[in-house]
Formats: structure tokens, C-alpha cells, sequence
């Protein structure tokens, strides 16, 4: 049903990288066969929560959580457009996009283009939305994914928090994603307003392989570090005929730093739009709003101290079923649902911040 609508749209595809470097590992959770399965690296039915006061293995049924090398994804992406003679690749670095009447306007260091529409996934400024009681967080995180010599590892389950780690700079916890016995990614992830020196990830990474995971030999096979902004400065969706994608369209949780499957989210919903309407332009809908007063108000209380990350998140995987924490960080929960997460939580904290924002919302 797609092939005939788009088969006869020129579509370029820009982008400053070729993409050949292996710059990130996506994890994610869903419950169905998805787009992206033929690259699935690796797929976890359980996994641990960890903190001092509670810890847990937890069965994701109906859920898998996923995992996706980055340079898997490129290479599949590259070799699925390269099918379809429309789709253009062009290595090239971007100086600015613009509206001019009813066209968008590319301006690239060696040329201009022009185009009904612009899928734009650059985000040309720094995120400064902490002033006027907005937030920021940056969920900064350094990985290493390590090859060891013994077996090691149970890659039948994954570490998705392990909060048993110093908490001196603000919410930081462990990843640890085996992928098999003796192959793992590790993660020290922090929620903070401000990044630490290089080494002090590698320090605490260092430490907890070797005495939180008892791991004394191993080689780095591979490191990354990244880092995601968690806000609720409310992005655009389109200006125009540019149509925002991706983190420059907001599509990071701003209380989770996931934005994977809110990306494929985002791009189904334009492409049903063009599909339905002749057009990409879409709108925030109730369930949006409703996520994104959710998401400000645990800002809240993280940015203003009112109740530590790992006390939060302990309370509610604690209290509450894996399936319907998952719903809930993918903004797909009833408000029954919603309403057991935050029955888990403080109400003498939670309420007030709650009230809080959604005044300011309206
Ligand atoms: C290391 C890392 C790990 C992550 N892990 C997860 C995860 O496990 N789960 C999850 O849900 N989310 C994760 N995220 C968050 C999010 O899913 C990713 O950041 C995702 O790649 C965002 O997609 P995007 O299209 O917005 O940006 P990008 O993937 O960064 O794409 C933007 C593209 O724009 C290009 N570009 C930038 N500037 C220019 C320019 N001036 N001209 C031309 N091209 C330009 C870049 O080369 C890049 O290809 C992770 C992020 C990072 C950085």
C-alpha cells in the first residue's frame, strides 16, 4: 500500500556521517516482531532490578527488551533504501534549513535544495530550556562492553537498573546487557544538570565490574558514551514545511532518556499522515499532553531534590508489575494504570509537584 505513494516522491537523504561507525547501542522494549528485528543483536524475557532496599528478576512477558548495534541498524537502513531507486544518500554537512513560501529550503556547504517537505533530525541549537522553571537533565552515560576470558555472564537476563552504586552526583545506575557468557555491555548512567570528568565514569565503571560484578579479567572490546537531554521544553513538531524528527522533535522521554521507539512511533504517525491526509503534519495528542505533565513533574521533583531517583524508581518497580511499568514509560498506560505507578510514589512529594504543573501547563 506505501509503494505506490511514495515510489514517485525524490527522496534525499542527507546527513554530514556515512554512517559507518559503530556510535551507539539502542535498547528498547516491545511486544511484537518490529520493524528492526532482522538487527536485533540480542533480546532479554527477564531482567534485575537492583537497589539497596528492594531487587528483583522480573519476567517482561509480554514484552522482550531488545537490543541494537548501531552500525547493524545503518547498514540494514543503507541496504533497504538502496533498494529503491526514488531514495538518494548524500554525504554532506548542513549549514541551515529554512521555509521560503511553500517549499523548505537545504543549504549544504556546496549546494542549495529545495523540497515540498524536510524531515529534519539535527538540532542546530543547544537545548536551553532550563530557564523560566523548565528543566534539564542530561542523562550522560559512558559503556564498556567487555570481553571476558571465564564464562561470566547469565545472557538470559539483563540488568535494566542497578542502583547499588554511589549516589554522591544524583540518580546513577548499571547496565549491564550480556550477550553471551562471556560478552557484556556495561553502562554507568547518570540523570544530572552537569557531566563528570572522562574518568570518573571509567573509574566507577572499573569498580563495579570488578567487585559489584566479580569480573577480575577482561579486555574493552568496545566503549561509548552519550548524551541525552531530559527536558520538558516542549519541542515543534514542524515549523513550515520543516517536520521535526527524532530528539530535535522531542521524542526523548524526558523522565526516562528513551527515545528508540518514540522515534518509530513519531515516523509511523507521519507516514500515516501522508498515507491519510497528503501531508506530514501531525499533533500532540490528549495521551501526549498527558505523558508529558507526567514526565515534568518527575523532573520536578529530580531537578529540585525532593526525593532521589533511586528511592523513585525502587518504589515503583517494587509495587507495581514490569508490564505495567513498560506501559507507562512508553506513554501507553490506561489512566487506571497511571493511576497504581503513582499510588507507589510519596503523595506528600508526588501531589504538590503535580499540582504544580499542571497549572503551569495550561
Ligand atoms: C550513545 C547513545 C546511546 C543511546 N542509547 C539509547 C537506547 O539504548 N535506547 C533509546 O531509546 N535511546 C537511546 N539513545 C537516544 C536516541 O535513541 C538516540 O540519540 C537516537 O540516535 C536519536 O536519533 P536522532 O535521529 O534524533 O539523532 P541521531 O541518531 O544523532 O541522528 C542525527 C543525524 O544528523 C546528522 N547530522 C547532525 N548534524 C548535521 C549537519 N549539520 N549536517 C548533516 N548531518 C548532520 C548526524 O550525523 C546524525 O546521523 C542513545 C543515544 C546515544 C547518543
Amino acid at each position: 500500500m506505501r509503494e505506490p505513494f511514495f515510489s514517485d516522491k525524490k527522496i534525499l537523504v542527507i546527513d554530514q556521517s556515512e554512517k559507518k561507525q559503530n556510535d551507539r547501542t539502542w535498547c528498547f522494549w516491545e511486544k511484537q516482531t518490529g520493524l528492526f528485528e532482522p538487527v536485533v543483536h540480542h533480546r532479554w524475557e527477564r531482567i534485575h532490578f537492583f537497589s539497596d532496599e528492594f531487587s528483583s528478576a522480573l519476567h517482561l512477558a509480554p514484552y522482550q527488551y531488545k537490543m541494537i548495534r548501531g552500525i547493524d541498524f545503518y547498514s540494514y537502513v543503507k541496504t533497504e533504501s538502496a533498494k529503491h531507486p526514488n531514495i538518494e544518500w548524500r554525504t554532506e554537512k548542513i549549514k541551515a534549513i529554512t521555509n521560503n513560501h511553500n517549499k523548505a529550503i537545504v543549504e549544504t556547504e556546496t549546494a542549495i535544495f529545495t523540497s515540498e517537505y524536510v524531515f529534519n533530525s539535527i538540532l542546530f541549537k543547544e537545548i536551553s530550556g532550563a530557564k523560566k522553571a523548565k528543566y534539564l537533565l542530561l542523562q550522560h552515560f559512558k559503556g564498556f562492553s567487555i570481553q571476558t576470558k571465564e564464562p561470566c555472564f547469565d545472557d538470559s537476563i539483563a540488568t535494566f537498573m542497578d542502583f547499588r552504586i554511589s549516589q554522591q552526583y544524583g540518580t546513577a545506575f548499571m547496565y549491564v546487557l550480556p550477550t553471551s557468557s562471556t560478552t557484556a555491555l556495561i553502562e554507568y548512567t547518570l540523570f544530572t544538570e552537569k557531566l563528570l570528568q572522562k574518568e570518573a565514569y571509567e573509574t566507577v565503571l572499573r569498580e563495579y565490574i570488578s567487585s559489584g560484578l566479580s569480573v577480575p579479567d577482561y579486555e574493552i572490546v568496545h566503549e561509548e558514551f552519550g548524551v541525552i537531554p531530559m527536558t520538558n521544553k516542549r519541542f515543534p513538531l514542524q515549523d513550515g514545511r520543516i517536520v521535526y524528527m527524532g530528539v530535535a522533535g522531542g521524542q526523548v522521554k524526558a523522565s526516562s532518556g528513551y527515545a528508540f521507539q518514540f522515534i518509530q512511533k513519531r515516523t509511523e504517525q507521519i507516514i500515516q499522515s501522508m498515507l491519510t491526509k497528503g501531508n506530514p503534519f501531525t499533533r500532540r495528542s490528549f495521551a501526549d499532553r498527558k505523558c508529558q505533565l507526567y514526565d515534568s513533574v518527575l523532573l520536578n521533583v529530580l531537578s529540585k531534590n525532593k526525593m532521589k531517583g533511586d528511592k523513585i524508581f525502587t518504589r515503583i518497580f517494587q509495587h507495581n508489575p514490569p508490564e505495567r511499568i513498560l506501559q507507562f514509560l512508553d506513554n501507553e498506560s490506561s489512566l487506571y494504570n497511571d493511576m497504581q505507578i503513582m499510588r507507589s510514589v510519596p503523595s506528600n512529594i508526588f501531589l504538590p509537584a503535580a499540582f504544580y504543573e499542571l497549572i503551569r501547563s495550561i
